[in-house]
């Protein structure tokens, strides 16, 4: 297809579409195919200042509004996202690749959150101490930022976004996301969801774009912070770029997810989550496991039944076809694929054995997507690149160990804390991972311990830049601004005269 005859996706802005008249543009595949489906407008410094506009008009009418009618609108959003799923998913399966059942988990992961925010008026009301001081009382109040900005990465389009957005918008900000231009077409979806729900123009903006757009958000004085999920690069540009320019930052970044696995495990347990965990979504999952730590004499066996599980995975376009719905779709590009195949090339080079090679993989019938089988790598030095740099594809490695403390120094030595995961029938053995691993998020016997939406989500070190969470408590305390505010209302009896001194008791 050639590119003048696809269609050019819009920003949103304003309560409608907006298609782009930057003249830039970026192409956005079916990456099953490999066709071209679509080429995304990318902003100028016009457009985002007109987003900008827009939002900072949005938050004065919506910032306006009682709980009581944000509540409606907030509940009416997630009726439309729940019983309009299949559509939503859809517009997923044919911009990333991911098959449609996954599709729909991330659409449900993220409904958790817009439920957590329909009951935001607990969340957000201050607190009131009477009494503090005699005649005086003393109370807090949780107001909204204003204009917020969310940047969002590819492997979710949905779920990401709504990390954040229910949680700002029930709090009263007007937010301005800005997707991943590899997949863009879910954020005006859902913005037109939210306009259906009764959400005020300008409330939620969508600006399509690249670094400039970005750049645009994380200088403007009018946007008051920044939600940001993506590599770790970028995370820590963002970080320091915002806090230089006065906002209020969380930049979730990378991660190099290991299972630690104790020779008492039950190995059909761990080798059935080890191969949904490593493959899941071709392993764009920021979650995903990509070691296996397995400490011995268990190795030769995990292997061994990791690849009678590969060997009966389907792939292929993860809308389906007439063999129904596969279990893994495509990368989500060329250079992509590319990049994840060197990694392999690495750690071959380093020595390791490639066990099961997914490098030249194609589908029949789909020989222009952009597939990569399963691989699984035993041996790989730990010094080697494919070990400490995160692959982000559908590439397992298996790491031999002879202790539990070996494979726990090798975990806490990574410069990433997103997640990880233990594997034990010996409750003491976890307990003591939990409290020994430097990692923010854990599983026991749980491969991709994603907290739930009324726990908080966030990894250590260079997994997250910045102290607040997403979603959780943590959003509520990061979309909101407290004020403390001492009162007293005087009567003649309570009048205290001249006093220079320090207010006491
Ligand atoms: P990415 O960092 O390339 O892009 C993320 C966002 O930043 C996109 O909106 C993109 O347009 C923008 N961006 C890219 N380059 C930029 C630049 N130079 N300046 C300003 N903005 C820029 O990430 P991705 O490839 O879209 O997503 C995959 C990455 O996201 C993986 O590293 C994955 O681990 C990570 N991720 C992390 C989490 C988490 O919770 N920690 C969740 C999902 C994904």
């Amino acid at each position: 297809m050639s590119e003048s005859a696809v269609p050019l996706l819009p920003h949103w802005i304003d309560g409608a579409e907006r298609p782009s008249t930057s003249g830039r543009t970026a192409p956005v595949y079916n990456p099953a195919t490999g066709v071209v489906r679509g080429e995304v407008g990318l902003a100028d410094d016009a457009e985002v200042a007109e987003a900008i506009a827009s939002a900072e008009r949005g938050f004065s009418v919506w910032s306006g509004y009682s709980i009581a009618k944000r509540q409606t609108v907030l509940f009416a959003f997630r009726e439309i996202l729940h019983s309009r799923k299949g559509d939503l998913a859809g517009i997923i399966t044919a911009e990333h690749g991911k098959v449609v059942s996954d599709a729909l988990g991330e659409i449900l992961r993220g409904q958790e959150v817009v439920e957590l925010a329909t009951g935001f008026p607990h969340l957000i009301k201050g607190a009131y101490s009477e009494n503090a001081s005699s005649g005086i009382d003393v109370y807090t109040l949780k107001q909204p930022l204003g204009v917020v900005g969310i940047i969002s990465p590819f492997n979710f389009p949905v779920m990401v976004p709504l990390w954040f957005a229910p949680i700002a918008i029930a709090a009263g900000n007007a937010v301005i996301l800005k997707p991943s231009e590899k997949d863009p077409s879910a954020a005006v979806w859902m913005a037109a969801a939210w306009k259906e729900a009764g959400l005020p123009d300008g409330v939620f903006t969508v600006l399509q774009g690249d670094k400039l757009a970005v750049d645009g958000l994380l200088t403007s004085p009018a946007v008051q912070s920044i939600s940001f999920v993506g590599s770790t690069p970028i995370a820590q540009y963002i970080y320091e770029t915002a806090s230089r320019h006065g906002k209020r930052v969380q930049a979730l970044g990378g991660a190099k997810n290991h299972m630690l696995v104790l020779p008492d495990a039950d190995l059909d347990l761990v080798a059935d989550q080890a191969v949904n965990a490593g493959y899941g979504a071709a392993g764009e999952r920021c979650m995903a496991i990509s070691v296996v730590l397995a400490v011995e004499p268990v190795a030769d066996e995990l292997i061994s039944r990791i690849t009678d599980r590969i060997a009966r995975l389907r792939i292929g376009d993860g809308a389906g076809g007439v063999d129904g719905e596969p279990d893994m779709g495509p990368l989500i590009t060329d250079a992509h694929r590319e990049k994840v195949s060197t990694y392999v090339d690495i750690a071959e080079q380093d020595g390791a054995t490639i066990v099961v090679d997914g490098r030249g993989f194609t589908v029949p019938g789909n020989e222009d997507g952009f597939f990569f089988g399963p691989t699984l790598i035993d041996g790989i030095p730990t010094t080697s690149r494919a070990y400490t740099e995160e692959i982000f594809g559908p590439v397992l490695s298996v790491v031999r160990v002879q202790t539990y403390e070996e494979g726990l120094a090798l975990i806490n030595s990574g410069e990433f804390g997103n997640g990880t995961a233990i594997f034990t029938n010996d409750g003491g053995a976890a307990r003591r991972f939990q409290n020994e691993v430097q990692v923010g998020m854990i599983g026991i016997n749980v491969p991709i311990p994603v907290p739930v939406a009324y726990h908080s989500f966030g990894g250590w070190k260079k997994s997250l830049f910045g102290d607040a969470k997403a979603y959780g408590v943590h959003g509520f305390d990061f979309f909101t601004r407290e004020k403390a505010i001492t009162s007293r209302w005087l009567d003649p009896a309570s009048h205290g005269g001249i006093n220079l001194g320090f207010p006491q008791n």
